[in-house]
């Protein structure tokens, strides 16, 4: 297809980047290979609004991939950030930050009685593998196509996110004996669950689940589907692992957890909780926390960890995250998924817009998507087109037909009037795209 609307700026950056970085990018999705086109290259954000190097303004419907809740550049957010470094960035000690951090998630959440921060999701989810099979002396993981929990090795195995963009059923890199305890199943089908418990008994350390998936989409969990696994977990002797590092902190004040209530045996945060910055936890039940060094024999360390810059921009912003903060970007997302919804309905466009509390994505489908082979089968060609024309109307959408949009506190009336302006056009777009 042709390409409404180039960006020369962005273009050079890109150019020049492709030299020195692979593909441009340092996170593969970044690259807009799923849309085509020119990524944007960001130089500030302000609430609700991203401006490119070319100095255009977008509705920002990313929010950095979830953690920008509060919106970009939030001044309590940044003075936080401003008292820190001038107090230094990094001390290699404990520090009071932290400490203040740890007993924040540990009051939002009940289930999480002890947490250790780390840098990334990728580390949380990671770390929280190693406790589990320490803790149990068991091998094997259950995982669910279409859930993404960073590249761990272990769990790049149809996994979504940026997998799925690419449609890679693995990748090269990860050894047959890295994959090889990991147990993958379908989404949404507990029976494949008791089956899994059934061809290996005593064998599975954990299951690890997308709280509520926004990964290959947001296809949240059908009634009863966590519930289910935490009781097959303890039937069987295996630890709930429950992945909140896109769901925690957004989905309400407890996460997910606070949607659903069903207790995890572990749990692992990122995203929102660091204000923009690298933190990220992982925590839960205080016997298997025990279990790592330096009280207990499971090893797990970071030199940045609980980075006093980036604990105190998660604080700042998690303080600032009441009640009211969690209404207003409800409100903000059912006004913007109404809209989506009426655009490609007024257009014929066969979509399903589904949702998990203020998280949404649009599937080209006309049926509901409960896993990862369902989403698979939308007309991605409709989104591309559809991206293109809001990226050209001033909206920037998640480069992606399998990732969640996300929209922040600062969604005001004014941004929400340009995405609905943008729609007509887009929603034209998707219908007359051609695959
Ligand atoms: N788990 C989930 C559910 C995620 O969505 C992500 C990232 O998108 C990760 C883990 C990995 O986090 P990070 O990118 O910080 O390593």
């Amino acid at each position: 297809m042709s390409l409404p609307y180039d960006a020369p700026v962005s273009q050079t950056l890109f150019d020049r980047a492709s030299l020195v970085t692979p593909g441009g990018v340092n996170s593969p999705v970044r690259a807009f290979r799923a849309v085509g086109g020119t990524p944007r290259f960001m130089v500030s954000g302000a609430g609700p609004y991203l401006t490119d190097a070319d100095g255009r303004e977008y509705v920002d419907l990313v929010c950095s991939w979830g953690p920008m809740i509060l919106g970009h550049a939030h001044p309590e957010v940044v003075a936080a950030v401003q008292e820190a470094v001038a107090r230094g960035t990094s001390f290699g000690t404990p520090g009071e930050g932290e400490v203040a951090l740890a007993e924040e998630i540990v009051a939002r959440i009940d289930p999480v009685e002890q947490v250790r921060l780390v840098s990334s999701g990728t580390e949380a989810t990671m770390s929280a593998i190693r406790l589990a099979r320490g803790f149990t002396g068991r091998a094997k993981v259950v995982k669910f196509a279409g859930c993404y929990h960073g590249h761990v090795d272990a769990l790049l195995a149809a996994a979504g996110s940026g997998l799925a963009t690419f449609a890679l059923p693995d990748t090269p890199g990860v050894t047959g004996a890295q994959a090889g305890d990991t147990i993958v199943l379908p989404y949404n089908d507990l029976d494949a669950v008791r089956a899994a418990f059934r061809a290996h008994p005593g064998e599975i350390a954990c299951v690890i689940t997308e709280a509520s998936p926004g990964n290959m989409g947001v296809v949240p969990p059908g009634e009863g589907f966590n519930a289910g696994l935490k009781a097959l977990c303890q039937e069987n002797g295996a630890l709930y692992i429950s992945d909140e590092v896109m769901t925690g902190f957004r989905t309400s004040r407890a996460g997910w957890y606070g949607v659903d209530g069903v207790a995890p045996d572990l749990m692992t945060f990122g995203k929102v909780m660091g204000g923009g910055f690298p933190a990220a936890a992982f925590g839960g039940r205080h016997d298997v926390m025990e279990h790592l060094a330096p009280v207990g024999p499971v090893y797990q360390a970071g030199t940045l960890s609980g980075n006093p810059v980036a604990t105190a921009a998660g604080l700042a912003q998690l303080r600032l995250l009441g009640d009211a903060e969690y209404a207003k970007v409800d409100e903000v997302s059912r006004e913007i998924r109404t809209l989506v919804g009426d655009a490609l309905t007024k257009e014929g466009v066969a979509h399903r817009v589904q949702t998990a509390s203020n998280m949404f994505s649009v599937f080209f489908t006309p049926d509901e998507v409960r896993n990862y082979d369902q989403a698979r089968q939308q007309e991605s060609f409709r989104f591309t087109a559809f991206f293109h024309a809001m990226l050209a109307g001033g909206v920037y959408l998640p480069p992606s037909s399998f990732e969640s949009w996300f929209v922040s506190t600062t969604h005001d009336e004014r941004a929400i009037e340009r995405v609905a302006a943008a729609l007509p056009a887009a929603a034209r777009a998707a219908a007359e795209a051609t695959a």
